[in-house]
């Protein structure tokens, strides 16, 4: 089966669209659609790889399997690739049988992705693409009005491990990286003491503006409908990098995967999935830096660790400096 993108076949995602569209009260933003853009967002994508178009798909009302039948001149899609990541640990990807009638039974955010992983050279591509095209130049959500330039996110595209934050503050508004402020060093100290290299994971955020209060000059949370805005441009980045584990850090981003309003206290420290990839929230680094106890950091040391232990790694010994 040629399959151009991975989620939901074509046809489940149309009639997922018009139900969707339809059951959310805050789908327009802007008049845009969401999951319109998302789907823009896949085929520019996917025109990025040059692949053709999205593959035909037959579709009937009652049956659990779709059929899909890929465009004649369509080349032989890319094969899944056994990643060589910084640790030799050896990635086979998840076996993709019966996935069309799966994916039907499932809402459209929470499908795992199954479409083949990229090559290293097609991921880069593909995220420069999403970035040039779509992200830099975005005016989806207030937010664009006061940035000085979106925050894409960086790292190894073939990292193991995503770390998401809430969103770029002054620092990053102003250098157009993320976590490159204080909460920026707290995370390069965090990563470090995994043994780990910044470089060598990949760092983005929920939203690629910086939100913040202009009377007061003080950044906060986004609000839900900048998140609903921004989200697909995540969705589809952690689509092209298909990390092995996220690390979510604190409440924004944590919240938005695990669609949940529990607290931070009840979610961290916790496996918890979101489309097929492990997620662990931990504490924020600011909040860390803000409550710098004892337990603050053992909690965050404690949380990293089990996501050593999943990736097979070893677990360096905690110096006092760590975390
Ligand atoms: N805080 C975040 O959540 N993200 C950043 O990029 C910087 C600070
Ligand atoms: Fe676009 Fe996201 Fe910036 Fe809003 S925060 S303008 S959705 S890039």
């Amino acid at each position: 089966m040629t399959q151009f993108f991975s989620g939901p076949s074509v046809a489940t995602f149309g009639r997922d669209c018009r139900r969707r569209a339809a059951a959310l009260p805050s789908a327009h933003m802007n008049g845009t659609d969401p999951l319109k853009h998302r789907l823009n967002l896949w085929l520019k994508s996917e025109q990025a790889l040059g692949l053709p178009s999205v593959p035909r798909v037959e579709f009937k009302e009652n049956q659990t399997k779709v059929v899909e039948k890929p465009p004649v001149s369509a080349p032989a899609a890319p094969q899944p690739q056994r990643r060589s990541n910084l640790f030799g640990v050896a990635e086979t990807p998840a076996p993709r049988a019966a996935t069309a009638s799966i994916n039907a039974s499932l809402p459209i955010l929470e499908v795992p992705f199954d479409a083949p992983i990229l090559s290293r050279a097609d991921k880069i591509k593909a995220l420069a693409r999403l970035n040039e095209d779509s992200v830099k130049t975005c005016t989806l959500c207030g937010l664009h009005r006061s940035r000085t330039q979106t925050v894409f996110g960086e790292g190894d595209p073939d990292a193991p491990i995503a770390f998401i934050g809430e969103g770029p503050g002054k620092d990053e508004d102003a250098s157009g990286r993320p976590f490159v402020g204080r909460a920026g060093q707290k995370l390069n100290e965090m990563i470090g003491a995994m043994g780990l290299k910044r470089e060598e994971v990949y760092i983005c955020n929920i939203v690629k503006c910086r939100a913040y209060l202009s009377d007061i000059g003080k950044d906060r949370p986004p609000t839900d409908e900048e998140t609903a805005a921004c989200t697909p441009y995540l969705v589809r980045q952690v689509e092209i990098i298909r990390p092995k584990v996220i690390v979510t850090l604190g409440l924004p981003s944590t919240r938005y995967l695990l669609k949940s309003k529990e607290s931070m206290t009840r979610m961290r420290g916790k496996w918890h999935s979101w489309r097929g990839i492990k997620v662990m929230p931990t504490w924020h680094p600011a909040y860390v830096l803000r409550n710098y106890t004892e337990q603050t950091r053992r909690e965050v040391w404690d949380d990293l660790k089990k996501v050593l232990t999943e990736l097979g790694l070893p677990i360096p010994k905690r110096s006092g400096k760590q975390e």
